[in-house]
């Protein structure tokens, strides 16, 4: 069977169990509030960046002579206030990164940080005051002229240095101990921001340097949403009692084409997520990132009708790392706490923590999660509509794979391709996040 959906395709296909991976991933399905649709503004012509630029692009010069025109209009966008103002009044994105900073302020306090678009200057400030000794706060974008006069306002020029330019393009003259970026876009990789950092953090941090966040992982998981597909496309079936199913293709192809920007709740979800990609933001190289692909096999937990997939992304910021004073000062209250001085084990582990210049400690680490159970940000999830929902049954599997990979028009796109299988029915759907 074809869909009469120009850019998916469905092929009856038998289930195939040998093929099939067990689930994997985990949520806690809560009951969500319906939360009002919020939204970070696109940016209209996002651009590229030589950091960003594929080798394969490279190669074959599909980098253009607009990639500058682009570029600055990418920044251009990040000029105005309004997205600004809606990045600080996320509550959940900006308490994660004040407490993340406070939470690894012994590793800040007297040292050297980076901070990788630095916007208003919100998180150099915050990193001020965590004791770091010298922050360079960069941007390309022409924001930086509000974020010197926030600095000088709050008297932090000695500590805070505002530069503006791309952090590939400037110049630093000293390694840094700590790199601090908001760098995520719509299901993470949208805007590709992170390959500047990449850039940064291959430049400039220290061996053992701290990444803030440490550690970002996508997740992925078939949705139902009964209430989206009603008033986008069953409205149609009946309008003032004339049957208007004719536009049942189109009004798909205009809903449902490009992934949509929204609040779903746990109630949306039918099964536990998948991860789609994990990323240790200190190993990981641009060229992972050019395109990312993973395989799911999913169960549903209930009989519903499949919408749709959505995507949606959590960063870690890592557990604290304990330097030897800290070390020291941890063993002496715990070993008074416990009055092991002089016990032979209090020695050796002494000697062992005395001996390993960092570790870290077991505490909890700050993160900042977008999933629908969560509080909501301005990322809201992103999710992928399926031009014609499947009926889904308790247990049953749902499973194929999805690669995103950087647009070649414009590498701050996102080219989606999605496979999915569930009982005989078997589709295929192209997307471009742009
Ligand atoms: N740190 C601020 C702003 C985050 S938005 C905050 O948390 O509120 C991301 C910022 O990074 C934007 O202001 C954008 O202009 C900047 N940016 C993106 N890529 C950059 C690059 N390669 N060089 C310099 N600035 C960049």
């Amino acid at each position: 069977m074809i869909s009469s959906s120009p850019r998916e395709m469905e092929n009856v296909i038998p289930l195939n169990d040998d093929k099939v991976a067990k689930p994997s991933g985990g949520v806690k399905h809560v009951r969500g509030v319906k939360r009002p649709g919020r939204s970070r503004p696109k940016h209209p012509g996002y651009g590229l960046q030589p950091a960003m630029v594929s080798a394969t692009a490279k190669k074959e010069g599909v980098v253009s002579t607009s990639f500058l025109e682009q570029d600055a209009a990418y920044f251009q966008s990040y000029s105005h206030l309004g997205v600004h103002e809606e990045m600080i009044k996320d509550q959940a994105r900006t308490d994660a990164y004040r407490d993340a900073i406070s939470f690894h302020a012994d590793s800040i306090r007297g040292k050297v940080v980076l901070d990788v678009g630095c916007g208003t200057g919100i998180l150099s400030i915050f990193c001020a005051y965590a004791g770091a000794r010298k922050v360079y706060a960069v941007d390309a974008s022409d924001i930086v002229v509000q974020a010197r006069e926030v600095v000088q306002a709050n008297s932090l020029s000695d500590i805070i240095t505002v530069i503006h330019g791309r952090v590939e393009e400037i110049q630093i003259e000293e390694d840094v101990d700590v790199i601090v970026s908001e760098w995520m876009g719509y299901m993470l990789l949208y805007e590709s921001m992170f390959a500047s950092v990449i850039c940064a953090r291959d430049r400039w941090l220290k061996p053992g340097g701290l990444m803030l966040p440490a550690y970002a992982t996508l997740y992925m998981a078939p949705i139902t949403n009964s209430e989206k597909y009603a008033e986008s496309i069953d409205f149609w079936r009946n309008v003032y009692g004339i049957d208007m199913s004719a536009m049942l293709p189109l009004a798909k192809q205009t809903s449902f084409e490009d992934p949509c920007i929204e609040m779903i709740t746990g109630e949306n979800v039918l099964s536990w997520p998948v991860v789609v990609k994990h990323i240790d933001c200190s190993k990981v190289t641009i060229g992972e990132l050019e395109t990312v692909h993973s395989e799911f096999c999913v169960s549903s937990m209930m009989m519903a009708s499949l919408h749709g997939f959505a995507l949606w992304f959590d960063v870690s910021f890592g557990p604290r790392i304990i330097t030897t004073e800290a070390t020291d000062a941890l063993f002496e209250s715990s070993s008074m706490e416990n009055n092991i001085v002089g016990d032979d084990d209090a020695e050796t582990t002494l000697g062992r923590l005395r001996v390993s210049r960092k570790r870290t400690s077991a505490e909890e680490c700050v993160i900042l999660s977008t999933a629908p159970e969560d509080p909501p940000t301005h990322w809201a999830q992103t999710i992928l509509y399926v031009y014609d929902p499947i009926t889904v049954t308790q247990d049953q599997l749902i499973y194929g794979s999805i690669t995103l990979s950087q647009s070649r028009e414009n590498p701050r796109f996102l080219n989606i391709h999605l496979e999915y299988t569930s009982g005989d029915r078997h589709c295929v759907k192209e997307s471009v996040m742009r």
